[in-house]
């Protein structure tokens, strides 16, 4: 009887350490994105969320906030907070009026949130969103996203060959994003500073620790270094982006794309809050 006892007691030891060592791994694969990654906790309460869409193509992103929501039905209960169009194009129950503010406006009051919430300091970072079809509307070079006014803002061709003069030393970073993302309505870079300390110790965010909210930051991947204002690190961010929405360019900071700004601006806190999570439990 002992012996058999004995027996369940080891077994169940084996299988609690190849248990955590399985999340573990799960939780370090590179562009872990699938819903079978997700704790079968969170799952549960996503699916729950989410009634009856039941899988990640059946849900939209908010144009104001970012959040995803369920197409094709409207959702009028608490916990959802959202209401959806037929198609593609929604917003959800945050009330956001960021979407249809005047582009140049949801600059101004973006940079001033990002200011302050600490992820760009003085004349760091800069932000940008498109403009009809070929142009978009970046900030220049040197400007306080703090403090920004309608002359911090330049209108650039996408297309174009040569940059006007006084924007932003990355906007080859924005135009490059915005020629290979069409999808992409808003570009944010900052410099949060708990993702450069990870960075620092040579580690990335991780989405996971940051629960329902993760899935709507997607996966994180890491940008090689390259000299600031760089078309090297223009393109190798582009080429980073080309399936995700935030990324972590090595000793400098990170950039993230939304259909809105008010998007890639969510998803830049997200970032540096999984950035703050990650750095405290590992
Ligand atoms: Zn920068």
């Amino acid at each position: 009887m002992q012996r058999i006892l004995l027996v369940v007691v080891v077994l169940l030891i084996i299988w609690r350490i190849l248990a955590s060592i399985g999340r573990r791994l799960s939780e370090k694969a590179p562009g872990a994105d699938s819903f079978s990654r997700f704790s079968p906790e969170a799952r549960r309460r996503r699916q729950q969320a989410r009634g009856e869409a039941r899988t990640m193509e059946e849900l939209v992103e908010c144009i104001a906030c970012g959040t995803f929501v369920p197409a094709g039905r409207s959702l009028t209960d608490g916990d959802s907070r959202a209401f959806a169009a037929k198609t593609a194009v929604i917003r959800c129950a945050c009330r956001q009026s960021m979407g249809e503010t005047d582009p140049r406006t949801q600059l101004i009051a973006v940079g001033e949130r990002l200011a302050a919430a600490g992820l760009v300091r003085e004349s760091e970072g800069n932000i940008s969103i498109r403009l009809g079809d070929s142009g978009c509307v970046v900030t220049s070079t040197g400007s306080d996203l703090g403090r920004l006014d309608s002359s911090d803002l330049i209108e650039v061709v996408i297309e174009a060959t040569t940059i006007p003069f006084g924007a932003s030393s990355e906007v080859q970073l924005h135009l490059e994003l915005y020629r290979l993302r069409p999808d992409v309505g808003a570009i944010v870079h900052a410099h949060p500073p708990r993702l450069l300390q990870l960075d620092a110790e040579g580690k990335l965010p991780i989405w996971r620790r940051l629960e329902d909210r993760g899935k709507m930051l997607g996966s994180v991947v890491a940008v090689p270094y390259h000299a600031e204002g760089t078309l090297a690190l223009a393109q190798a961010t582009a080429g980073a982006l080309r399936s995700t929405k935030a990324c972590v360019l090595q000793k400098h900071g990170a950039v993230t794309v939304g259909p809105s700004l008010m998007s890639a601006f969510v998803r830049m806190l997200d970032l540096e809050r999984a950035a703050g999570l990650t750095g405290k439990r590992s």
